[in-house]
């Protein structure tokens, strides 16, 4: 079976991966370089205790217009809200305690096999940078990490996720590089972390050594449809012959999908990350402040900070001002000589729902088309667990990591 997969980015790759395990004969096709999307610059966390939806049952109205500023982890452009208010609306009407917990039980369930199936990318000989060195979450204001002791404990009562509360001597105890003023937090040991470019770079060297074509730089602009079956798939380049389609374009799959008379509410949560080459100081793990929800991680000769929401609309344009809080932040929390001008700035395009829950399966209008996006601020994790649901999916109806 010729399955088109649209989208080169970590869903992408990781639905070709295993569509190529349950012996269909997957393709790729880019608009742009592999890899160069969303899952360029991110943290690279592999974290399934961060197995919670964004939209809680603390969130109001309220809540969300004080969280919304231009130097905060959230901020909505005001240009963009009139396009946003739909989405807005979804988003608040999932801020209830009830789907919040199904929610985390639909989470937890992508999560179920997600570190197992990193073991088994490098068992495959999968060449990528990857380390279980856990995640440590560090928070100034003890009532801030209330929350978060809530969430870790809600998905390690329902999931397999491994961590303890840290008091302040065991914060510095575990990150030198902390300034001073840290208070307490946790160490959630079972986490780990990619460098994300390696994991892109990685899973599109070995599906090509198993005859998986990439065409890159190739934008699918339409399709050749059938009744309600698609039988090509129209590109910048021409017409490509197929037998099924998986949409993962990641914050752009909503374009597609419209193109096939499904509106999905998908839009852009745009983060922003620094990335610096031979930093002078190094982490010992990744780290997340958490008063200000800003990321690092320490890779093999690089360090990364990032985070930030920012609700803007689908595009890639970088503001400047909100990297400069994300600088603010780090050179004020921690250790990094180049935190205040030092880098590679760079914005990515996370893929949002109004429930933050990815969405997986067959498009409803079309028999042979299934989609795979909405990862949020989690596809690095959960990329491998919805690559393998969407590819067994595909093939005999059931979830598949190659049978
Ligand atoms: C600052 C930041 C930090 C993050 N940190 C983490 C983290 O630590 N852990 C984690 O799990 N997640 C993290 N994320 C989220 C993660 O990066 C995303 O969830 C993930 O990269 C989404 O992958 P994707 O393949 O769906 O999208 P993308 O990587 O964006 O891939 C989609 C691809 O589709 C292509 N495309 C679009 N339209 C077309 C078309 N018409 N034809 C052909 N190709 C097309 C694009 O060019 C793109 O390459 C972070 C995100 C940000 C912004």
């Amino acid at each position: 079976m010729r399955v088109a997969v649209v989208g080169g980015g970590v869903v992408g790759l990781a639905s070709a991966w295993y569509l190529k395990k349950e012996g269909a004969e997957p393709f790729v096709v880019e608009a742009g370089r592999v890899g160069g999307g969303c899952s360029l610059g991110n943290l690279g966390w592999v974290c399934p205790s961060i197995s919670t939806p964004v939209p809680g049952p603390g969130l109001t109205w309220r809540s969300l217009l004080r969280a919304v500023r231009r130097d905060g982890p959230l901020y909505v452009r005001p240009s963009a809200v009139p396009g946003l208010l739909p989405w807005l609306w979804r988003f608040r009407s999932h801020c209830n305690r009830a789907d919040w917990e199904r929610g985390v039980r639909k989470l937890v369930a992508l999560n179920a096999r997600t570190m197992e199936l990193y073991d088994e990318l490098a068992t495959d000989g999968i060449d990528f940078e990857f380390s279980r060195a856990g995640v440590l979450i560090a928070f100034r204001d003890r009532g801030k990490a209330v929350e978060r002791r809530e969430e870790l404990a809600a998905v390690s009562a329902v999931g397999a996720s491994v961590w303890r509360e840290v008091d302040e001597g065991g914060l510095y105890e575990l990150e030198p590089m902390l300034r001073p003023g840290f208070s307490c937090g946790f160490f959630v040991e079972s986490d780990g972390h990619v460098r994300p470019e390696t994991l892109t770079a990685g899973l599109a060297v070995g599906l090509r050594a198993r005859g998986v074509e990439i065409f890159e730089g190739t934008a699918v602009v339409g399709f050749r449809e059938e009744g309600r079956r698609v039988t090509a798939v129209r590109t910048d380049g021409g017409e490509l012959d197929v037998d099924a389609v998986v949409l993962a374009a990641g914050a752009s799959t909503g374009v597609l999908t419209r193109m096939l008379g499904w509106k999905i509410p998908l839009t852009a949560g745009k983060g922003y990350s620094v990335t610096i080459d031979g930093p002078k100081n190094q982490l010992r793990q990744p780290l997340y402040l958490g008063d200000a929800h800003v990321g690092l991680t320490s890779f093999e000769g690089a360090l990364r900070f990032g985070g930030t929401m920012e609700l803007s609309g689908v595009n890639e344009r970088l503001d400047p001002a909100r990297v400069r809080s994300l600088r603010r932040v780090v050179e004020r929390d921690v250790e990094i000589p180049e935190a205040r001008e030092g880098g590679r700035e760079w914005v990515g395009m996370r893929p949002m729902l109004p429930d933050t829950l990815p969405v997986v399966g067959r498009v409803p209008s079309r028999g042979n088309v299934f989609v795979n996006t909405g990862h949020q601020m989690s596809g690095v994790t959960l990329g491998l667990g919805t690559g393998g649901v969407v590819a067994g999916g595909l093939m005999d109806g059931t979830p598949g990591w190659g049978k």
